[in-house]
């Protein structure tokens, strides 16, 4: 089994068709396949072998995916890493990784030299499109050229590693889910034949890192012979501009883009109507935004739920799903992350590992073909991350209805207890969105000498709107059980964001907590 194959069989029956349209500069299968043989002969003759780890640190650009393509090939492990990374949190990845060699563009040229004068050992450093090449790098075009483009790959186990993925740091410190061929394989098989039925015609846009999350339907597309059109980076006009101009069928956007798409001036005049999914999730979002973007957009949203450690979406909310709660009224239906969208087991379980019935809440926890193999090199938070039975526990607290919707409430290190209540600051984000002169908000708990912690809300105003810190608590006074409404509320011009654009409540809650332990 290797999932480098695919390439092979889409350069041979559409070697002209594109595979990846970048800055208007399209790359077919027939190159493709020619680049990624290439690559894969240059690194197994660097004297690597199967279950090497080879880093990738850069913004988006063709080569990442030529480079993923290579590796798979050649029975090598990609680390993924982001390029948001900070110099310290690469350090960290790399020493925890330890790759042999590193790719990079000339963003990240002095971040890796001064890794390596602090210590970081990589054999080789390579640089994709840099006119001169500095000391101690090689030339990422050379290298390619000196190598046959003949077709390679080297025989992979189900249990193979394949992947490192560092996981976006909105859980503390990064770790790297270890997922396997096998985890691939599950992740391609539920985006071709699963609810998304990726096909060959599909042009997907992808504007976030794709070494992360959205880069897994990116096997899809390639498997099935369509166009990935990829954008550096997330920039709200060019995404709209980029459906428009070349006829994008699928987007990937976490719920912050949302926010930004709608506030573009392109909402209202781009042609969309290409577009058949827009795919959203990693992240929490409000009833009022969903209902914003479906008639912004179209009967095209789909949201899915998944993490690092279940090789992306395992949960899914269907377009049919949201048109049933939009048009029928249903708005707690909007609340959900949808069903079970996988081949593995999804329960809600309490902590004696039973589902839970009603109202209850528990831990969304999955066991299956899906679930990573642990954490690289950390065996006790492999140990915490999985019960004795076996189940990832996701971290997740949440409802599962009759019909088996699951609602996440909150994950479980963000729960507030204040005088003893338990408060999800999801449930009062979700109130807080439908305030019409915010733009963002956040709930966290903050040291209070009477309550333990007292919720507070941190918000971002809309250009050009007001709200008193009063006016606010009095809208949520009417909308939340007492305890749960914010004592105070502070105003910021943005908030803080990780790597992966999702909202980082760690630093978020950081002024309020610095030299205390809950952070
Ligand atoms: P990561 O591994 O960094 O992608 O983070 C995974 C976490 O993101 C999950 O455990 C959830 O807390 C959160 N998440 C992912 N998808 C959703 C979603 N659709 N709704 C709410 N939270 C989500």
């Amino acid at each position: 089994m290797n999932i480098g194959i695919f390439t092979e069989r889409s350069a041979r029956f559409w070697p002209q068709k594109t595979a990846i349209l970048f800055r208007d500069h399209a790359i077919t299968y027939a190159e493709l396949e020619k680049r990624s043989n290439r690559l894969a002969h240059a690194l197994l003759g660097l004297g690597l072998q199967k279950g090497d780890r080879v880093a990738i640190v850069s913004p988006n650009r063709p080569e990442i995916i030529e480079l993923e393509c290579a590796l798979y090939k050649a029975g090598l492990v990609k680390v993924a890493l982001n390029a948001r990374l900070a110099q310290n949190e690469l350090e960290d990845a790399l020493s925890n990784a330890e790759p042999s060699i590193c790719f990079t563009g000339p963003e990240h040229q002095a971040m890796i030299d001064k890794a390596t004068q602090n210590g970081i050992a990589l054999a080789h450093r390579f640089i994709f499109s840099s006119d001169e090449t500095a000391e101690d790098w090689q030339d990422y075009e050379t290298l390619l050229s000196r190598h046959s483009d003949e077709h390679i790959h080297i025989d992979m186990a189900t249990d193979d590693l394949a992947v490192l993925h560092y996981t976006s740091g909105s859980t503390g410190k990064l770790k790297a889910a270890m997922q396997t061929v096998g985890n691939r394989m599950a992740s391609l098989r539920k985006n071709v034949m699963g609810r998304m039925h990726m096909q060959g015609k599909e042009v997907l846009l992808l504007s976030g890192p794709i070494t992360h999350a959205s880069g897994m339907f990116m096997q899809a597309i390639l498997y099935q012979g369509g166009t990935i059109l990829l954008l550096e980076k997330f920039q709200p006009n060019q995404v709209l501009e980029a459906i428009e101009k070349h006829r994008a069928t699928i987007c990937f956007v976490v719920p912050a883009m949302i926010n930004a798409l709608l506030a573009d001036p392109g909402i209202k005049t781009r042609d969309l109507s290409s577009l058949r999914l827009l795919l959203y999730g990693a992240a929490p979002i409000s009833p009022t935004r969903i209902r914003e973007a479906w008639s912004a957009f179209g009967p095209v949203l789909s949201q899915g739920y998944g993490a690092g450690e279940t090789t992306g979406g395992i949960i899914a909310l269907s377009v049919e799903d949201h048109r049933i709660a939009i048009e029928e009224g249903r708005d707690e239906l909007l609340g959900a992350c949808g069903r079970i969208s996988c081949e593995s087991e999804v329960e809600v379980l309490d902590e004696q590992g039973n589902r839970v019935k009603g109202d209850e809440i528990g831990e969304i926890c999955v066991r299956g073909p899906d679930v990573f193999a642990g954490f690289w090199r950390t065996p006790q938070a492999t140990a915490d991350a999985f019960d004795k039975r076996g189940w990832l526990r996701t971290g997740d607290l949440a409802r599962m209805d009759d019909a088996g919707y699951i609602y996440i409430v909150d994950r479980r290190k963000e729960m507030i207890v204040t005088g003893g209540f338990n408060v999800y600051p999801n449930e009062v984000e979700t109130v807080l969105a439908q305030h019409p002169a915010l733009y963002e908000a956040c709930v966290i708990g903050i040291p209070d000498e009477r309550w333990g912690e007292a919720v507070t809300a941190v918000v971002v105003l809309r250009d050009g709107q007001e709200a008193s810190e009063e006016e606010i608590m009095t809208f949520c006074r009417d909308r939340l059980a007492d305890f749960k409404r914010p004592r105070s509320v502070a105003f910021v011009d943005q908030l803080p964001k990780n790597a992966n654009g999702k909202l980082s409540r760690k630093d978020v809650r950081e002024p309020y907590w610095r030299g205390r332990a809950r952070l």
